[in-house]
């Protein structure tokens, strides 16, 4: 990984402009620029065929001024310590920017979920849990879901936890299926929380959405929400969607069902009938209204921001922008809804998820949407309101909002 792409990197530079501009003292500004604790570990697991495989894992836990830890776990064959470092980074800002008392963490493994068998990602989740146990509880840091890891695997890894314990511990992780103490609404809550900051922020730009043409990068559970979800609460035309093997493109429009029908049959969106292929690369470059990066980071750099024809660029994908394609985005008009603020909706309904098992007493999925969409919505015009005041880009903006809101709490803690 170059120097320039790496994530961590990323979010140091980004955190310092903030501290410059805000005027952050020295040592506040250093202690946000750091991980407060991480973990490191080696998880031997006994493979199907008999032989034992060594994964490694990491568990990052960033900044805790206004609550525990809270941040999901990765399983991808590219992750890297400093990847779970500049997204506990985001987590500690995303918790912040949408007004949650949380702090920020992250975890993740290096492997590859696909290649391995549902009996081994067991086994995988469980000896993650037992290698990370020591520093994770429901009071103090709360995985959850992300890139490669879903439900089943915050099932295994709670029953785990539970068992260590020798209670049930339902509030230990986050994104748990529903018999099990997850909050109804969890499922779709990321790419819900983005379709609602795309609605506010063509409320702003005057863009009338329905009909409007929108492409997504990445058909996972963020990229096909956004595709549902587009549809029916924003009227959007999906012309162009995309996963790892590549993307189609249909002027007329992709629907959510023949997307999501093509892609559970194939295990990819490629070759949809009566599309054209077309690479991630071009998917991105495509003149549409609602750009919805939802794959990996990195992905809009300086050598194809410039390119970028989309009114909104609506970033579910963690850190998809690096620091020189925000500045030409901007100067260019595109509208960003960074990272961190579009895909709060996760961490969001994942906070619920905690109350909601603290109590031991669930709320119906109506007032889980009420709830996201009220706190989504006073994001959202929050960063939209600093961004102007500041005359800032949203990016920027929004780490003013939240990094001032963690330095209070570190000062108010008397850390700094
Ligand atoms: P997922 O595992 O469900 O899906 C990932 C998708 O990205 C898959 O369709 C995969 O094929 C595709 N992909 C992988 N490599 C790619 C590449 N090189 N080019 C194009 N597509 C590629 O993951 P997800 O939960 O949908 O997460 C996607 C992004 O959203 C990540 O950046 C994640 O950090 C972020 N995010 C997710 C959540 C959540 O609640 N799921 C919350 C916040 C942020």
């Amino acid at each position: 990984m170059s120097t320039e792409l790496n994530p961590f990197k990323i979010a140091q530079e980004q955190l310092d402009e903030t501290a410059e501009l805000l005027g952050l003292d020295e040592a506040t500004h250093e202690l946000l620029r750091w991980p407060r604790r991480e973990l490191q570990v080696t998880i031997p697991v006994r493979m199907d065929d008999g032989t034992v495989k060594v994964f490694h894992g990491y568990r990052v836990q960033y900044n805790d001024a206004r609550g525990p830890t809270k941040g999901g776990l990765r399983w991808h064959p590219e992750e890297t310590i400093d990847t779970v470092r500049a997204l506990a980074a985001w987590m500690t800002w995303k918790t912040a920017v949408v007004d949650i008392p949380l702090g920020g963490g992250k975890g993740g493994v290096t492997c590859d979920p696909k290649a391995m068998s549902l009996a081994e990602q067991e086994r995988l989740a469980r000896g993650y849990i037992r290698a990370i146990h020591r520093i994770i509880d429901d009071k103090t840091d709360v995985p959850a879901p992300d890139v490669y890891t879903n439900p089943q695997i915050m099932a295994w890894m709670m029953d785990e936890f539970s068992i260590i314990q020798g209670h049930n511990v339902p509030g230990i992780i986050t994104g748990k299926p529903i018999p099990l103490g997850g909050s109804e609404g969890r499922g779709d809550a990321t790419a819900r929380g983005g379709v609602y900051t795309v609605r506010e922020a063509a409320r702003i730009l005057g863009i009338d959405l329905k009909g409007a043409t929108a492409a997504i990068q990445g058909y996972g559970n963020a990229g096909q929400f956004a595709h549902k979800l587009g549809e029916e609460i924003l009227g959007l035309k999906v012309v162009a969607v995309s996963d790892s093997k590549g993307g189609v493109y249909r002027p007329e429009g992709i629907s959510f069902e023949e997307g999501v029908a093509w892609k559970k049959k194939n295990g990819t969106v490629v070759d949809m009938p009566n599309t054209t292929n077309l690479t991630n690369e071009a998917l991105l470059e495509l003149d549409v209204v609602v750009l919805f990066p939802a794959a990996l980071e990195n992905v809009i750099t300086d050598a194809n921001a410039g390119n970028i024809k989309a009114k909104i660029s609506a970033e579910l994908a963690n850190g998809p922008t690096t620091p020189e394609a925000d500045k030409i985005l901007h100067k260019n008009g595109v509208y960003v809804i960074p990272d961190f603020l579009c895909n709060a909706g996760g961490v969001t309904v994942s906070y619920f998820e905690q109350v909601q098992n603290a109590y031991g007493y669930y709320w119906p999925l109506e007032l889980v949407h009420k709830r996201l969409d009220a706190k989504m919505t006073a994001a959202f015009h929050a960063v939209h309101k600093m961004a102007q005041e500041k005359g800032v880009h949203n990016r920027l903006a929004a780490y003013l909002v939240a990094v001032q809101r963690v330095a209070e709490a570190c000062k108010l803690r008397g850390w700094v």
